[in-house]
């Protein structure tokens, strides 16, 4: 065995020494030979161009020169003192000035002779000046022309010890040929030969010093895979791991209840997305392990269809069924839709809320756990220590981002063995980030929405424009249609946004008065039993128009609402928006939505609305989100420090997320347990990567 010289202190290099790799350390986590190496330049500047001194602008970042010096001059005392060069090309004048080091760069310049510099411009009194320029003879000049030259994140504490972009570029230099033999090979050969990467040599040799841009770019993309091809393995071993080891319920039986419900049954033919994500569930509860899968599905896509057909498939192996949905109105929604599609079934289903009467609970109580009650529907209530089964097997959660994951958890725990966990989402997430982030997680996703649907029209106007929307308003609940009013909350200006609300309403109902009109309020300071009588009051259609905050936002499903107004649009996220617009569109009428806003729009603002105006598609809108946003604010902290890459951008690699995800499938499928020789490298990078990053454990 040979020490890894890649693991030598800094401190050992030449040109770094004790002090300055106390400092490397401190600022930028620079440790050992190998932590220089991964410290990647942000940013190239390209020396293969020469500008002419007129071709400055404004937008000028760095400009290299090829000048003449006209004159040297001295100029201010103590510490005003200057050294500024009048130098020509050309086509203009410019000067060059430096405050510090003055007596090193003085001898360097001569009179009459020609220099290449390099450097930020700025215009000081009429007159462009560089200060403290990079500085070359022009004889030498042909060292410089011709490539990429790295700039590398510093700080302003190593600036101060001459370690800024330029010190840490010498080091490099000095580091890479000492170490670049000694590079172990981290992907398999054939990773390498399918792909057409760079080795790891040539990867690293050019990501610091590129002598042009296609070489630069292979580098990166070599070096990016890295990153997201270990992190899919880790999490992919991981799940196998996992599934290794939880022992789940066997629903080998596809028996009556299904059978019947779908052949005599059934309201519609499922859609191809509903299809194939039953098969894989199928697959997964017919394995002898335990689910825990994720069925992302936007809105209106047919969740609940699934749900039934998974929980008759669980009734059909001999066990219960649960349903648990974040809201009164929701679960009862799913309540009444449910019986429905099983009045003809010999099913006992059941229902089981706050509000639900103490001898109905007793009642229900007791026939959960003689078994009497195949499917329990309900809120929060159902994770009541009272609440036991006789035999659980189905575990269904219908909003997910709605309950917190200790909420699952006890879910899970009310049977001796878990039973299975479908945990369904209208959020989408883009396909990338689920990838990296339930990697060790099932996703299901439905993909597809029932044919027939319409698109919802969706335009932006002005708060000017109110008048002519109030119009369209009354046109449309003339011709029978119903209306969503939406107001934002936003915690910080709770007051404000309240206040908001109960003005608009007041002008709406001004605007649209009894007898002919009635109008609903929704908001979170009502109570639970008055926001329930209101929204059945909608839901009947007693009701033309809702004023509500975003309560309204999760899973209601009026079919006969055709308009959703949002007011000061430019205040909802991406997904909000996108979770409100799903309200309308459900029936078989022309739906609209119409986004509000003032004048003054952030670009961002700007964006987003543009964004909802364009597309209805959830998992483009996720994609915008993720753009905007970054994968942190999207997915929330608890995960960050698995996600934080040297180079990979989850929000704008997509694609090397995919060809990582292909390389790893591939690999794990061929050599599970990844003890092939030929795959020895990939087994010992994983391995040493595992070591250092313990929390890739913590991942969900
Ligand atoms: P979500 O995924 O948002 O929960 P739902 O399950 O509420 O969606 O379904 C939305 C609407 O689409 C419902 O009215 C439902 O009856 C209908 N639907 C579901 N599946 C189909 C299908 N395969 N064909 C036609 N309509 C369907
Ligand atoms: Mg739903």
């Amino acid at each position: 065995m040979y020490t890894d010289i890649l693991n030598t202190s800094i401190e050992f290099l030449k040109g770094v020494g004790p002090k300055r790799a106390e400092h490397l350390k401190s600022e930028l986590s620079i440790y050992t030979y190998r932590d220089l190496l991964n410290h990647f330049p942000f940013r190239y500047v390209d020396r293969s161009k020469l500008n002419k001194i007129n071709q400055i602008s404004n937008d000028s970042k760095d400009v290299q020169l090829l000048i003449k010096i006209k004159t040297i001059q001295e100029l201010g005392h103590g510490r005003k003192k200057r050294l500024v060069a009048l130098a020509e090309d050309e086509s203009g004048s410019i000067q060059l000035i430096w405050f510090k080091g003055i007596n090193w760069i003085k001898p360097m310049l001569i009179k009459g002779n020609s220099y290449l510099v390099f450097g930020k411009p700025s215009l000081f009194g009429g007159q462009w000046n560089i200060s403290h320029p990079e500085l070359e003879p022009e004889e030498k000049k042909e060292n410089k022309l011709g490539f990429l030259q790295p700039i590398y994140p510093s700080s302003e504490k190593l600036n101060s010890m001459g370690l800024n972009s330029r010190g840490l570029e010498n080091l490099v230099r000095t580091l890479l040929p000492q170490v670049v033999e000694h590079l172990p090979q981290t992907l398999s050969n054939h990773i390498e030969a399918k792909n057409h990467f760079l080795n790891i040599k040539e990867s690293y040799n050019s990501i610091h010093f590129p002598s042009n841009k296609t070489i630069l770019q292979k580098a990166i993309l070599r070096l990016k895979f890295e990153e997201l091809f270990f992190l899919q393995l880790a999490m992919a071993k991981q799940k196998i791991n996992v599934r290794r080891k939880s022992k789940g319920f066997k629903f080998n039986v596809v028996g009556d209840y299904f059978n019947i419900f779908f052949s005599e049954h059934l309201p519609f033919t499922l859609t191809g997305a509903q299809k194939r994500v039953i098969k894989e569930i199928r697959k997964d509860i017919g394995s002898g392990f335990h689910m825990n899968r994720l069925l992302q599905g936007d809105v209106g896509s047919g969740k609940t269809l699934v749900a039934l057909l998974v929980m008759l498939i669980c009734i059909d192996n001999g066990f219960q069924a649960c349903l648990m949905a974040p809201t009164e109105i929701l679960a009862t929604q799913h309540f009444t839709t449910l019986s429905k599609m099983l009045n003809k079934m010999d099913l006992k289903i059941e229902i089981l809320t706050g509000s639900t009467k103490m001898a109905k609970r007793k009642e229900i109580h007791e026939s959960l756990l003689n078994g009497k009650v195949n499917i329990l529907i309900g809120t929060h209530a159902l994770l009541e220590d009272v609440v036991k089964f006789k035999n659980l097997g189905m575990s269904i959660i219908d909003e997910q981002h709605r309950f917190g994951v200790a909420q699952r958890a006890k879910l899970w725990k009310k049977n001796i063995n878990p039973p299975h966990v479908l945990v369904m989402t209208a959020t989408p997430i883009p396909r990338t980030l689920a990838m990296t982030f339930y990697g060790d997680l099932d996703v299901s996703v439905i993909d597809e929405l029932p044919p027939g649907r319409k698109k919802v029209k969706t335009v932006h106007r002005f708060d000017s424009s109110r008048l002519q929307v109030f119009q369209f308003l009354e046109d449309e609940i003339k011709k029978g249609g119903q209306v969503y009013i939406v107001y934002p909350l936003i915690e910080e200006s709770e007051k404000l946004d309240y206040k908001d609300l109960m003005d608009g309403y007041e002008s709406i109902t001004r605007r649209f008065p009894l007898p002919d009109y009635k109008v609903s309020i929704v908001h979170g300071k009502m109570k639970p039993e008055a926001k329930d009588y209101e929204m059945n009051a909608f839901a009947k259609g007693q009701t033309q128009i809702m004023v509500a905050t975003t309560v309204i936002e999760v899973g209601v499903d009026v079919p006969n609402a055709s308009v959703m107004v949002i007011e000061s649009a430019e205040k909802f996220g991406l997904s909000q928006l996108h979770q409100l617009r799903g309200r309308v569109g459900r029936g078989a009428d022309q739906s609209y939505c119409v986004l509000m806003s003032g004048y003054k729009l952030s670009e961002d603002a700007k964006n987003r609305l543009e964004t909802m105006v364009r597309t209805e598609d959830g998992f483009e809108i996720a994609e915008v989100d993720l753009k905007m946003r970054g994968p942190g604010d999207i997915m929330g902290t608890q995960q960050s420090g698995v996600l934080d890459f040297k180079l990979a951008d989850l929000a704008r690699d997509g694609q090397i997320i995919q060809l990582a995800k292909s390389n790893v499938d591939e690999l794990l499928k061929e050599d599970p347990d990844i003890t092939s020789p030929n795959n020895k490298t990939i087994r010992q990078e994983l391995i040493r990567q595992m070591r250092l990053k313990p929390n890739w454990s913590n991942i969900s």
